[in-house]
C-alpha cells in the first residue's frame, strides 16, 4: 500500500467507536481523500461512551476537520456538538461531526447514503409507497431520509422486541414532521406484510436478518410475498446477497443490497466534512 506523505501540514478526521479496529471505514475513507487530492489522514479511536466528552475536547483542541461515528456513540454524541442537523435530530443519531472553526455540527448519513444508492440503480420512491422492515440504527435512518426525500405512504413493520417503541415513535415523527404517511404494523401478523408489500413500490429489509448470526435466514415465508414489480432491498452488504435477496431475485423482482449505503453514507461524510464528492465509480473500482 502506498502510504499517504504526512507532514506538519496535514490535518486529521477521526472515526470514534468501540469495538472498531476491523472497519473498513478508515480505508474508505482514506482512498476517498487520495482520490480527493486533499493532505488529511483518517484513524480510528477506540473511544467508547466513557471517554467520548474528552474525546469531542480533544477534537475542537486539536482542530480536527471532523470525526466519524459508531456505535455505541451516535446516539450520545449528540450532548457534546453546538448544532445537530434535522435528519439526525429525527434519527437520534448522528455519524457524522464536521468541524466549522471550531463549531461542531452533527449529521447523519445512513439514510442519505440509502438514498443515494437508490438513485445509483435508478431507484426513485419519491411520490411512491414503500414498506420498510426494522426498528434499529439502520431503519430509523433509512425510514426518516426517505420521508424527508418525499416517499408519498411507508409501511413500517417491527417484531415485538425491545426496539419496538423506536419503530413507533418513528411513525410519530414522520407523520409530525414530514409530508409522509406512516404507519405501523406488527411484524407477527404477515397477511398484512403480504398485503402492504403487494401494494409498495420498494421493500426494505432494515434488519439484521440475513447476516450473522442469523445468515441463511429470513422473516419472509414464500416468493408469494414478491411481484416482479416489486423493488427489493436489504441494508445487509454481508454476505453479498441475503436469504431474502435470492428469494426476491429468483420471484424476478429487481433487487440491491447494503453495498451502496454504506459506500454513499462515506460519500456524503466526506463531501459535508471537505465540500467536495469524490467520485463513486472510483469508490466502488477502488473498495471491489
Ligand atoms: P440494531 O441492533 O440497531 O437493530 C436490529 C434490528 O433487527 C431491530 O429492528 C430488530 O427488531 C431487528 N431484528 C433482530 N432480529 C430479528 C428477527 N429475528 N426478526 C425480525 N427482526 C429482527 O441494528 P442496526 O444497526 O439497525 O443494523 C441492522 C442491519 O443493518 C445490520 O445487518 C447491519 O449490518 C446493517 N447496516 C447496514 C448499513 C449499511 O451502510 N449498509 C449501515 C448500518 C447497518
Amino acid at each position: 500500500m502506498e502510504r499517504h506523505q504526512i507532514t506538519g501540514h496535514t490535518e486529521l478526521i477521526g472515526l470514534m467507536a468501540y469495538p472498531i479496529r476491523h472497519s473498513q471505514s478508515p480505508a474508505t475513507h482514506n482512498a476517498a481523500y487520495e482520490k480527493l487530492g486533499v493532505d488529511i489522514v483518517n484513524l480510528a479511536f477506540e473511544v467508547n461512551a466513557d471517554d467520548l466528552e474528552d474525546a469531542i475536547k480533544g477534537l475542537r483542541a486539536l482542530k480536527m476537520r471532523g470525526s466519524n461515528i459508531s456505535m455505541p456513540n451516535k446516539t450520545i454524541v449528540h450532548k457534546y456538538l453546538d448544532e445537530v442537523s434535522p435528519a439526525a435530530m429525527l434519527c437520534g443519531a448522528v455519524n457524522t461531526i464536521v468541524n466549522r472553526d471550531g463549531y461542531l455540527i452533527g449529521h447523519n448519513t445512513d439514510g442519505i447514503g440509502y438514498v443515494q444508492s437508490l438513485k445509483d440503480n435508478s431507484i426513485d420512491p419519491a411520490g411512491k409507497k414503500v414498506t420498510i422492515v426494522g426498528s434499529g440504527g439502520a431503519a430509523t435512518a433509512v425510514q426518516i431520509q426517505s420521508a424527508l426525500d418525499g416517499v408519498r405512504e411507508m409501511s413500517i413493520f417491527a417484531r415485538d422486541d425491545s426496539f419496538r417503541d423506536n419503530a413507533l415513535e418513528t411513525v410519530d415523527k414522520i407523520n409530525k414532521n414530514t409530508n409522509c404517511k406512516a404507519t405501523f404494523y406488527p411484524l407477527e401478523d404477515l397477511d398484512c406484510l403480504k398485503k402492504e408489500m403487494a401494494s409498495s413500490y420498494l421493500f426494505t429489509n432494515a434488519t439484521g436478518v440475513g447476516m450473522k448470526p442469523l445468515e441463511g435466514q429470513t422473516y419472509i415465508p414464500d416468493a408469494s410475498f414478491f411481484p416482479k414489480e416489486l423493488i427489493v432491498t436489504d441494508v445487509i452488504y454481508s454476505p453479498h446477497e441475503t436469504a431474502m435477496l435470492k428469494m426476491a431475485r429468483k420471484a424476478g423482482c429487481k433487487t440491491m443490497n447494503g453495498q451502496g449505503m454504506m459506500l454513499f453514507q462515506a460519500i456524503a461524510a466526506i463531501e459535508l466534512m471537505l465540500g467536495q464528492r469524490v467520485d463513486s465509480e472510483y469508490m466502488k473500482e477502488k473498495l471491489g
